[in-house]
């Protein structure tokens, strides 16, 4: 089958022919039609230093993805030949005391599709049924793709109550943008996200944010006098990965903040502990998604008149894969798919 493979400990990412994957007594088997680009996939595929600790080459990569079942192991029930899916990509260990309380999300045994084991970007993928989730009718291929990346914003805007608050995002990013959109429909008041990435502050405010901030040109404390918040953000979603993001949120939050953190840093960061301590705030730290809950959730919220659709923002045939990486890349994009 075709497979999108990191074939060499170099950068790129090489289409080539790979044997159909085996399927076990519990999986699925996954005609793919449609995967996503994640922000994980070009890390893999500029070859830098996580991925060169973390991917065993060669290895197909690629965990964003919808599609078809088309064979499926003995013992697994509640799925059918032809049902529409896409899956959870962190597969659990079911014998550690989180999974065991269903807390799987915690599971200290995680691995991951297309990083420690074979990925979506391939015509066939296979999964344990378990991670497998079956996507209403009325949501569409192209959403039900990028589901994985949703469920990161779902899970970190809903890990606290957004109605009525005022909330800051930092980090535009796909993640960021879908956060700001989610907090919008759920009924904050103000939703303020900051970047540095001008087409990408365009796209967040399309989606949902009410004020967009360019830190590179504005400052925070300004923003809130011109929105007269004269307190502080009652929540913070950190969805940047950069130290001065965080510091900046840390020194707008109000006092009994709640913080959620999703942004990888790309090692220690420092900060002013005292605005912690002396506000009081709450840091909840992000992984994945929660296993269901956070799936049912987005298709409830698409369910509910979310638009997401803005944030996929090109499509290329799988031939055309090299254009996908590049736009992506160029920070000048959304979503990108792929199509199988
Ligand atoms: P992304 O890299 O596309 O987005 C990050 C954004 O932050 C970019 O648009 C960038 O321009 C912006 N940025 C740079 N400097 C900034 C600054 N000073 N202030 C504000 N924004 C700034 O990433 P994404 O795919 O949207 O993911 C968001 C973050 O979440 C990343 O750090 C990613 O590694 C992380 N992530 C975590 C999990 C998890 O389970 N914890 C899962 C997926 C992604
Ligand atoms: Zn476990």
């Amino acid at each position: 089958m075709k497979s999108l493979v990191k074939a060499k400990a170099e950068k790129g990412i090489w289409l080539q022919d790979t044997p159909k994957p085996e399927v076990g007594h519990n999986d699925l088997l996954i005609k793919i039609r449609k995967t996503a680009i994640c922000g994980t996939d070009m890390h893999i595929y500029n070859w830098d230093e996580w991925s060169q600790n973390t991917i065993p080459v060669p290895m197909v990569v690629g965990h964003e993805y919808v599609g078809e079942v088309v064979e499926m192991g003995q013992e697994v029930r509640g799925f059918e030949i032809g049902d529409r899916v896409s899956g959870e990509g962190h597969i659990t260990c079911g014998h550690c005391r989180n999974c065991r309380a269903g807390r799987r999300h915690l599971c200290r045994n995680t691995t991951g599709v297309g990083v420690n084991r074979p990925g979506a970007f391939a015509e066939y993928l296979t999964i344990p049924a378990f991670n497998a989730f079956k996507i209403p009718d009325n949501i569409s291929d192209e959403l039900a793709s990028i589901f994985d990346p949703f469920g990161n914003a779902v899970h970190t805007a809903l890990s606290f109550d957004l109605v009525g608050e005022d909330v800051l995002i930092t980090g535009a990013g796909p993640i960021g943008i879908m956060a700001a959109a989610v907090a919008r429909h759920v009924g904050a008041r103000h939703v303020v996200i900051t970047d540095i990435n001008p087409y990408r502050l365009e796209l967040a405010k399309k989606m949902g944010a009410t004020r967009t901030v360019d830190v590179s040109k504005e400052s925070l404390n300004d923003v809130m006098k011109e929105l007269k918040m004269s307190e502080g953000f009652d929540v913070g979603l950190e969805m940047s990965g950069v130290p001065v993001a965080f510091r900046e949120m840390l020194d707008v939050m109000n006092h009994g903040g709640k913080v959620a953190m999703l942004g990888i840093p790309p090692s220690d960061v420092a900060v002013d502990w005292n605005q912690i301590i002396f506000k009081g705030l709450v840091i909840k730290g992000i992984y994945g998604r929660e296993m269901f809950e956070t799936w049912y959730k987005m298709a409830s919220l698409l369910q509910s008149g979310l638009d997401l659709s803005p944030i996929i923002t090109h499509e290329f045939a799988i031939d055309d894969f090299q254009q996908g990486f590049d736009k992506m890349g160029s920070g000048e994009s959304g979503k990108v798919i792929l199509n199988w």
